[in-house]
């Protein structure tokens, strides 16, 4: 159901032009294999909704819990992508959000305002959603049974969502990018 997405290239944020050139390419390849890649974007209309769909009940969360946090998750090292977050955009025809790289990476992120995050839940890292700090966990298993299940099945079709789209576009990309390298080695190589 998950993707290992250490299977895919390491997006180095600590390389501004290595980063940028990264995701360059793999606009250029969602370009150029748009026929190919056709089921790919319809996983990726599936991941958005999934996230569309678990998004009201992760807000009613990070609502009632974060504005008690003393220690706020949002730092720049976690909001910037992952090669498989970038993937998942690009299926879901999303533009890439304009990162700065300049920052801080323990800084507050550059994306969190006064009110949360700037950014809608599709154009974060995936694991900004995925982290469900403790007082979120207890929040879900002492509310309402109700409210339990659903959050256990939306994260469970989320990640299986993904997963189903990194598998479909891992397959594609191995046998276009570069056909002799074999799985796990960085298609973006020398
Ligand atoms: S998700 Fe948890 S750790 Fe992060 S800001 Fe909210 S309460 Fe704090
Ligand atoms: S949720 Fe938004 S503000 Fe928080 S780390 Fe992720 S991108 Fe940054």
């Amino acid at each position: 159901m998950g993707f290992d997405t250490t299977r895919f290239p390491f997006l180095n944020f600590r390389d501004e032009a290595a980063f940028w050139r990264d995701i360059e390419r793999l606009k250029k390849f969602f370009q150029n294999c748009r026929e190919e890649l056709q089921g790919v974007f319809k996983k990726g209309a599936e991941l958005k909704a999934a996230f569309l769909e678990l998004d009201p009940l992760v807000e009613e969360l990070t609502n009632k819990i974060c504005p008690y946090c003393g220690t706020v998750c949002c730092a720049n090292r976690h909001g910037f992508p992952e090669f498989a977050d970038i993937v998942s955009m690009l299926a879901m025809e999303e533009e890439i959000p304009k990162y700065d790289l300049g920052v801080d990476e323990r800084d507050l992120c550059q994306f969190l305002s006064r009110s949360g995050c700037i950014l809608p839940r599709y154009r974060r890292p995936y694991r900004c959603t995925w982290y469900f700090c403790d007082p979120m966990l207890v929040e879900v298993d002492i509310g309402p049974i109700k409210r339990y299940r659903n959050f256990l099945r939306l994260v469970t079709l989320l990640s299986q969502k993904r997963g189903e789209l990194l598998e479909e576009f891992f397959k594609i990309y191995m046998e276009k990018a570069r056909p002799n390298d074999p799985p796990g080695k960085s298609p973006h190589g020398p």
